[in-house]
């Protein structure tokens, strides 16, 4: 016999869920929820105690391709804190770049690629993935790795057999950041905000997008919630409602936790408040990270979104696609997305 909490858990999402649920009758009544919620989530996230410092950024190596250089680079995010990236640069370059975070297991590979994955999918052996994509279309493409993920592990999960590279140290970001109240996902947004303050100072780059699976969509919706230079984004494998996904499913990675989260908004609000950017959900109809209820708890997180689209007139510019699988990345006419955005 079990004695449990999860039930007790749940009703208190019942009880004190969504405060700053979206409620808008208008644009400037939706500027009002939407100034007032970013406050909120900012101040959740610990984002007070964030400082600022000089990026300093540093190229380490450069693989040179056909049509693109691959750069491994680093910039600072606050003092003493690196963020290390791999950023793709088209000979020609369309003036838009892409910040492309990974997901919960493992680091930037996982988006960036390695040396022989690039010069297979260049020979044509296996498809290109979406970093690929993009640059063959002008895009720049930076490819991080998340706070306490890749090279940026702290010393517990560090290490290089399979199952320490698939790993992170999202427990311990979590149980030290929670005594000083900040969430992990406010230091991995506060490093994707950086690393888009130091794209922008580049010559040949006026436009942020971005774009990411599961956890890098996790991130993706973050930041482009957070940060309105994000001026279009495609988050996959994460748009569920908060109850009967992240929180009847506490196995999930600690970064998805922060305090006070499920008090403030649904994921719903937090697409809501991108609008009327354009913006692309993708979700798989078998992703079991969707919840219980399975696509359905999907949905009703896309109608809370589409109705702050519909108060400026912009529902073509929020795009759902359901897939038949489970939770993986599609993407498939996600760069003609973009172009479309960019050609505007
Ligand atoms: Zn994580």
């Amino acid at each position: 016999m079990y004695y449990t909490t999860m039930e007790m858990i749940a009703g208190m999402y019942d009880r004190y869920g969504r405060q700053y649920a979206f409620r808008a009758e208008d644009v400037t009544s939706f500027d009002t929820w939407r100034k007032r919620t970013k406050e909120r989530l900012l101040e959740i996230l610990g984002f007070e105690k964030f400082v600022r410092t000089e990026p300093e950024a540093a190229v380490l190596r450069t693989e040179r391709y056909d049509g693109f250089e691959k750069r491994m680079m680093t910039i600072r995010t606050e003092p003493g804190v690196t963020c290390v990236f791999d950023l793709f640069v088209p000979e020609i370059m369309n003036g838009t770049a892409v910040i492309h975070p990974h997901g919960h297991g493992g680091g930037r590979v996982k988006t960036a690629g390695t040396q022989q994955e690039i010069r297979d999918a260049l020979d044509g052996k296996t498809e290109p993935f979406f970093a690929l994509r993009m640059v063959k279309r002008g895009y720049v493409v930076a490819c991080p790795d998340t706070r306490g993920a890749g090279e940026r592990r702290e010393p517990h999960a560090q290490g290089d057999s399979e199952q320490q590279r698939r790993g992170n140290s999202h427990d311990e970001l979590l149980k030290l950041g929670v005594c000083f109240g900040i969430a992990p996902i406010g230091w991995m947004v506060w490093d994707l905000m950086r690393l888009g303050d130091w794209l922008l100072a580049q010559d040949g780059i006026g436009h942020l997008i971005c774009a990411g699976m599961s956890g890098g969509g996790q991130q993706s919706l973050y930041l482009a919630a957070l940060d309105e230079r994000i001026e279009a984004v495609m988050i996959s494998g994460y748009f569920y409602g908060f109850k009967n996904a992240l929180l009847e499913q506490p196995e999930n990675c600690a970064c998805n936790y922060a305090p006070h989260l499920y008090e403030t908004v649904d994921m719903g609000d937090i697409g809501a408040m991108i609008a009327p950017r354009p913006f692309y959900i993708e979700s798989g109809r078998n992703d079991p990270l969707n919840g219980s209820r399975g696509i359905e708890n999907v949905t009703e997180q896309v109608a809370i979104t589409a109705g702050a689209y519909a108060l400026f007139g912009a529902q073509d510019k929020l795009i759902h696609r359901i897939h038949e699988g489970g939770h993986v990345f599609v993407a498939e006419d996600v760069p003609e997305f973009f172009d479309r955005w960019r050609m505007k």
